[in-house]
């Protein structure tokens, strides 16, 4: 049923460049990651919408990332009754996380799912970019608005001072998700006033983006926009929903909680239950399993 009136196309990152290499943009439909999240976390229509911009925004960011093992989190730490957002991406790989996704609000006053609202107007937005060649890189830039496509831009402009481009959208009701994605555009140096005059001509045709991609490809979507800018399209990555925790990763978060709390673990005699923030994705570990832990941390205790 959703199947029929989704666009076929699978969730994608397309990048090209403008003006012969004076701007450069990204364009990103995360439909399909948008719905698998909001199912994950049986998210309200509200949350549904922040994970739909969200996801695309953090596809910015990640292709932003240079060098083939990157891995970038965002953090969304607002005053809003949705709390903390958190996504993760590493080559094309994302995981999303909400800590209340069932809190509904109702729409704004033009009909909006009010994203705002939910993830609140103070607070921080907190990009970790990790090259796995030494310390990862923090940067945290002020929440504007809450709505998320504004609050990546000023985190453009501040932390990375780089004037940009945000639009992030997501259609969504009644636990569907019929359009997510976004559009970024970044000038790049030496990009001349007369291009800049063009990019911000063009503004308007962003600010309903989710509607823009609800039916039409990206590239259909770049060369009606950018038909007298000379695109040059650099490809298309594909972009998916799987998050990449393990039942190995899990025990090592458990046997890292510390002696006492384990011993606690054993003393009850219960097996333990342990939830993936990202993909629900419930591990149990036996008291055997737990003593075990106990007695490999006293191993490395005496060798110290
Ligand atoms: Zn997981």
């Amino acid at each position: 049923m959703r199947e029929n009136i989704i666009f076929p196309d699978p969730d994608a990152l397309l990048r090209l460049t403008l003006m012969g290499r004076q701007a450069r943009a990204f364009m990103i439909r995360s439909t399909r990651m948008a719905q698998q999240a909001s199912d994950i976390h049986q998210a309200s229509d509200v949350a549904a919408a922040a994970i739909g911009r969200l996801l695309p925004g953090c596809a910015m960011l990640g292709g932003l990332l240079k060098g083939e093992n990157g891995r970038l989190t965002v953090t969304v730490d607002g005053d809003g009754p949705g709390g903390r957002l958190h996504c993760g991406v590493k080559d094309g790989k994302f995981k999303i996380a909400v800590q209340n996704p069932q809190v509904q609000l109702p729409l704004t006053p033009d009909g909006r799912q009010d994203v705002g609202g939910f993830v609140g107007n103070k607070g921080k937005l907190i990009v970790v970019k990790d090259y796995s060649s030494g310390d990862p890189y923090t940067s945290v830039s002020d929440l504007v608005s809450g709505e998320l496509g504004e609050d990546l831009a000023s985190y453009f402009t501040i932390s990375e001072q780089t004037p940009s481009l945000v639009a992030l959208g997501c259609l969504n009701e009644a636990g569907t998700v019929l359009s997510s994605g976004g559009i970024l555009i970044q000038a790049m140096p030496g990009c001349s006033d007369g291009t800049l005059r063009q990019l911000e001509l063009r503004i308007p045709f962003f600010a309903n983006i989710s509607r823009e991609i609800f039916d039409r490809s990206l590239k259909e979507l770049a060369e009606g926009w950018f038909r007298d800018l000379d695109p040059e399209f650099l490809g298309e990555e594909p972009l998916v929903l799987r998050c990449d925790c393990s039942r190995e990763k899990m025990r090592r978060a458990l046997a890292a909680i510390g002696r006492e709390e384990l011993e606690e673990i054993v003393e009850i005699g219960e097996e333990t239950h342990l939830t993936c923030h990202f993909c629900r994705t419930e591990r149990s570990f036996s008291v055997d399993e737990v003593e075990k832990m106990l007695a490999d941390s006293e191993e490395s205790y005496d060798t110290h």
